[in-house]
């Protein structure tokens, strides 16, 4: 496995931002050769007080499935979370990975039988979410936050994803987004 040699302000720096995960179509990730995809939970597809997935979750799982999509869940919560979040859906999950480290990366991919050129990482925090793909060289999708925390720290690291956040905006200037989300948490005047 070939690690980035990417400086860190490049492997913080998404590839993709989407207004929401639904965003995120069949159609877009084959025209981007990719066939699998490794999913955040908490505040990607649903709040953290949300037990269980909605419907839309549901349907945007079966869509993928529908058009070959592998997909995974990779948590850094805890098992009950992830379980019962999973008990539907019937994914492969991995409960506490650990990110920004690739160990459960590495571990959903080997399990899915993909390879890092063909999968990509969605989630909703720069220093856990796209840092752990892109140190494996993989593509990164993030979301803005269903519903952030609204703890110091939380704030804080939003802070520091400002600048990535800003950077990748400025190198795609021609995405239009008027999602008041993006710009609440990420002070982005668009
Ligand atoms: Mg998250």
């Amino acid at each position: 496995m070939k690690k980035s040699k990417k400086s860190l302000s490049a492997l913080l720096v998404p590839d993709y931002i989407f207004d929401t995960y639904r965003d995120i179509t069949p159609e877009f990730l084959s025209s981007i050769g990719i066939k699998a995809l490794l999913i955040d939970i908490d505040n990607t597809l649903a709040p953290y007080e949300q037990a269980e997935p909605d419907e839309h979750i549901r349907k945007w799982f079966a869509s993928l499935s529908e058009h070959g999509i592998k997909a995974a869940l990779i948590s850094n919560n805890h098992p009950p979370r992830v379980e019962l979040f999973n008990a539907s859906l019937g994914l492969d999950a991995y409960p506490d990975c650990g990110k920004p480290k690739s160990a459960g990366v590495l571990r959903a991919m080997e399990k899915m039988g993909v390879s890092t050129e063909h999968t990509a990482g969605l989630g909703d925090q720069l220093l856990t979410d796209t840092l752990a793909v892109h140190r494996l060289g993989m593509i990164s999708f993030i979301v803005p936050p269903i519903k952030d925390k609204t703890s110091a720290f939380f704030k804080f690291k939003r802070m520091l994803e400002r600048p990535y956040i800003r950077k990748y905006f400025k190198s795609h200037s021609a995405q239009k987004t008027n999602n008041p989300i993006i710009e609440r948490t990420w002070k982005c005047k668009r």
